[in-house]
């Protein structure tokens, strides 16, 4: 059987990091196996993974490199209406079709991590990874923030923003909000308004395709398999180990690899699935659709995501879509236990007819969803409910938002453009249900946590519970959402992932 040191599974913003990573020990041979198709010639693709001067998420658009996936209503309190839950499936993954908003969590965000059991993840141990990553053309030479990371990272000047975006800002700093010029940084958490870092240089994306995996590429020790989609993991239960990976080739047929080390980083959705269909996760639920459980764990459970609504307005001279889109950002007031509540993005919608929106999300939902599988056939399709809108304490800090969206289309700035919700004549509850949506924030399928804990199914080392070589790096391992966007916590995930291989942090592996 073919053999590798480690194999990781997912090429995304986690796994194209971890991998990426790894080889730099030419020692350890890495497999990279990747369900959707690998770009070996991306540099001569790249306006497929454009983003364009204005805000086009173009790959996005592409079905054949989305998993399309939709969420599930259990408690039938959306409406009916379709809630796409977008996944990237490529090289790169996510972090190839996603917005490029660069952002970090709040340092209480990591604090409370390192609260709930897991050492080394607090605010002051993450914040060298995070200036490991980025390369910051705004900020570079302070502190806190980096100059040499493989992800570039700039704010654009308000002289380029669509309409709308300067009317939000004006706005915002007309009701009271504090200019913060860099979002980034840690104290710019409550009651500012700023222009938004982005992982963008030139109009491409920075994700992991055109950044770290193509940095590695070359390397001898690094083989990319892509359209690769893996089956399950080979264990040996009795030992606590894995074995090997098996996944189906482009022709069909299955393929079973040996590894030292399985690192598994296919997603919030794809990672559980993949634990599930090898018998690690619930099990009852596991029973129910015929798999035999080996680790009756949480995997699964606690999705937890960032749930947001659009509020439409009518504005012409706000409507046009001509410069940045998603350049600004409003973040709420401090609510009881001292964290923002709400925040905001304005956006164009329709230049003809003179809309506009704001799109408000809740950087926490208190509602927990989970993600399971239906069959051990890995083609089927799992069942993903988020429970939107299941929750008043969750309504409660949406219908914050909401208020506060009046109050800014009251504004002199918005009035001034003869500014008028489209939502006035409707109770908000009806405007919720008809128009909750996901914000693509979505994580915690596979709780990190000390082993006592048993909502938890991964150590803070990124081990599997029971297991001592197999780990999970990527979004599903967030022990609690963080306050804002999820792309650059998960590529310092994959930072420490490789580290706990290659030996420069404790409590490892050692290969
Ligand atoms: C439309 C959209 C916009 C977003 N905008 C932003 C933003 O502006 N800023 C931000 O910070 N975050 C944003 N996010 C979220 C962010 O991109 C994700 O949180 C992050 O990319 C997740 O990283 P990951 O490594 O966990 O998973 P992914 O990057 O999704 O990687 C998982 C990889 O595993 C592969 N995979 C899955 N199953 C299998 C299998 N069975 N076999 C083999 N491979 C498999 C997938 O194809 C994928 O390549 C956005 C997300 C979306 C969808």
């Amino acid at each position: 059987m073919e053999h590798f040191n480690v194999i990781v599974i997912g090429a995304g913003s986690s796994g194209g990091v971890v991998a990426a990573r790894l080889t730099e020990n030419p020692d350890i041979s890495v497999l990279l196996l990747e369900a959707g198709p690998d770009f070996p010639d991306e540099e001569a693709v790249l306006p497929l993974f454009a983003v364009s001067g204005e805000h086009s998420w173009r790959v996005a658009g592409v079905p054949e490199l989305d998993w399309r996936y939709w969420n599930t209503d259990t408690a039938k309190v959306t409406s009916g209406h379709p809630i796409r839950l977008a996944r990237g499936k490529l090289s790169g993954g996510t972090s190839m079709v996603n917005a490029t908003i660069a952002a970090r969590g709040a340092p209480n965000d990591y604090n409370r991590w390192a609260s709930m059991g897991n050492l080394g993840w607090a605010w002051d141990d993450l914040l060298p990874y995070f200036i490991r990553i980025e390369n910051d053309l705004d900020f570079g030479g302070q502190p806190i923030h980096g100059s040499s990371g493989p992800i570039a990272v700039q704010r654009y000047k308000p002289e380029t923003w669509a309409a709308v975006n300067r009317a939000f800002y004006d706005g915002c700093v007309q009701l009271g909000f504090e200019e913060a010029p860099d979002l980034n940084a840690p104290d710019a958490q409550t009651d500012v308004v700023g222009a938004l870092a982005h992982n963008r240089y030139k109009e491409i994306r920075q994700g992991t395709l055109v950044t770290y995996i193509r940095a590695a590429r070359p390397r001898p020790n690094f083989t990319i398999r892509g359209n690769a989609n893996v089956d399950r993991i080979l264990l040996d239960s009795a030992a606590g180990r894995a074995t090997g990976v098996r996944y189906i080739d482009p022709h069909g047929q299955p393929v079973e690899i040996a590894a030292d080390v399985v690192i598994v980083s296919a997603g919030v959705y794809g990672t559980p699935l993949i634990l599930q269909r090898s018998g690690i996760g619930p099990a009852d639920e596991l029973q129910a659709v015929g798999v035999q459980a080996v680790a009756d764990l949480p995997v699964g459970h606690h999705l937890l995501d960032h749930p947001g609504c659009a509020l439409t307005f009518v504005a012409p001279a706000l409507s046009g879509s001509t410069g940045r889109l998603f350049a600004t950002n409003v973040r709420g007031p401090a609510g009881a236990n001292g964290e923002m509540e709400w925040q905001v993005h304005p956006f164009p919608i329709d230049e003809e007819v003179g809309t506009a929106g704001l799109w408000i999300y809740l950087p926490r939902q208190d509602a927990e969803g989970f993600v399971r599988i239906t069959s051990a056939d890995p083609d089927a399709a799992p069942i993903i409910d988020h429970a939107y809108n299941t929750l008043d304490s969750d309504y409660r800090r949406f219908k914050l938002a909401y208020d506060f969206c009046n109050e800014l289309l009251a504004t002199p700035i918005f009035q001034q453009h003869g500014a008028k919700s489209q939502m006035a004549d409707r109770p908000f509850a009806e405007v919720l249900r008809n128009g909750i949506n996901s914000a693509n924030h979505q994580v915690g399928t596979c709780k990190m946590g000390p082993a006592d804990d048993p909502t938890t199914a991964v150590s803070p080392n990124l081990l599997v519970h029971g297991f001592s070589n197999l780990m999970v790096a990527d979004a599903s391992i967030y022990p609690e959402h963080i306050l804002h966007n999820t792309n650059f916590t998960c590529m310092v995930i994959g930072e420490i992932a490789a580290e706990l291989i290659n030996g420069q942090r404790a409590g490892g592996i050692r290969l």
